[in-house]
């Protein structure tokens, strides 16, 4: 059942790739400093356009289940914004216009859990694209609560993990059959990939948020001195850190809750989850729960990730608890 839903889900992300790949190139260094967010703005609703375009051509009646919506882009305060957005599309969609855009943001607007339905976060990592660092297109397709179809776009990390060359790839798993390395364009053939073998801990490579706001800093370096890790965190931004666990180039990945009432959204995990656990690894939460995708938009029932090749995936857990994180 899912040839044609992993077929399409890789296209479509990889349409949306070019597209942030356009905004991203004219980001200017001062962008950041001048706080001005306009080219994350225009690059996530062109890549939530892109995305709901394709689906809505093969699947008509999948509801998706995405991060953004058109009313703020509707306000005439926001023609020059939404201007921008229908230039990028343009240049893959010649026929787009300002309606048919927000129209397929808008195909986007599923608020509550179906039998069946996509989900998607359009530009997972906003403050790494600001930065020119990583993110991440992330879409995934849930039934009956299962993640079905994974496809995450990282259009700033290399298809192989030991070279720096060729920029580009995009991870794509099917439930029960793998995951893959592709590259971001072109035809060549994708790679099968796999978690580590490490089994000691004391060896193990993490990866956690860039941002300390997005996860606890402190508390995984506790956890991490508590396991023998020694080698420092690799921080980046988006579900990359997903792709590196499920690649084998990291060990373990860790989301802690930096406050009591936060609540993960699931187009933040469902496609990486996907991916690792394809891979051989093990997705859960804090307290080892898996993730819940059958309660809507948020991870409702569960506090925190983390994600491991499996072996090592019990001695984090009971580090968890042992200091007091979980
Ligand atoms: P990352 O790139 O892994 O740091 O994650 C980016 C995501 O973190 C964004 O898409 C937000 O949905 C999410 N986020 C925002 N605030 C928090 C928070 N306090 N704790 C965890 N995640 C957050
Ligand atoms: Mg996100």
């Amino acid at each position: 059942m899912s040839r044609t839903e992993h077929e399409v889900a890789l296209a479509a992300v990889r349409e949306a790739a070019v597209l942030c790949r356009n905004v991203q190139l004219f980001i200017g260094p001062d962008a950041l400093e001048k706080k001005d967010r306009s080219p994350v703005t225009v690059a996530d609703f062109g890549s939530q356009a892109l995305i709901c375009r394709r689906l809505a051509e093969v699947f008509p009646d999948d509801p998706v289940m995405a991060e953004e919506d058109s009313t703020a882009l509707r306000e005439p305060a926001q023609a020059v914004l939404l201007a921008r957005v229908v230039a990028e599309v343009r240049r893959l969609v010649p026929e787009a216009t300002a309606e048919t855009v927000c129209a397929w943001i808008d195909r986007g607007n599923l608020g509550a859990y179906r039998p069946r339905f996509w989900t998607l976060d359009p530009i997972d990592g906003t403050k790494g694209f600001l930065r020119g660092d990583q993110y991440a297109i992330a879409l995934a397709l849930i039934v009956e609560g299962d993640v079905q179809v994974a496809a995450l776009a990282c259009p700033n990390l290399s298809l192989r993990a030991d070279s720096g060359a060729s920029r580009g790839v995009v991870f794509t798993a099917v439930r029960g059959e793998g995951a893959w390395a592709w590259p971001l364009q072109g035809e060549g053939d994708p790679i099968r990939i796999q978690v580590s073998g490490v089994t000691n801990p004391a060896q193990a490579r993490f990866c956690e948020s860039f941002e300390s706001a997005h996860s606890a800093h402190d508390a995984a370096a506790e956890v991490a001195r508590r396991l023998g890790i020694t080698i420092p965190p690799l921080r980046l931004d988006s579900q990359a850190k997903y792709a590196l666990v499920a690649r084998g180039e990291a060990d373990l990945y860790l989301r802690l809750p930096t406050r009591p009432g936060y609540v993960e959204n699931i187009w933040d995990h469902a496609a990486g989850a996907l991916l690792v656990t394809e891979a051989g690894g093990c997705v859960t939460d804090i307290q080892g729960r898996p993730l819940r995708f059958d309660l809507g938009p948020a991870l409702a029932e569960n506090r925190g990730v983390v994600v491991s090749n499996g072996r090592l995936h019990e001695r984090v857990l009971e580090a968890l608890a042992a200091v007091g994180v979980a």
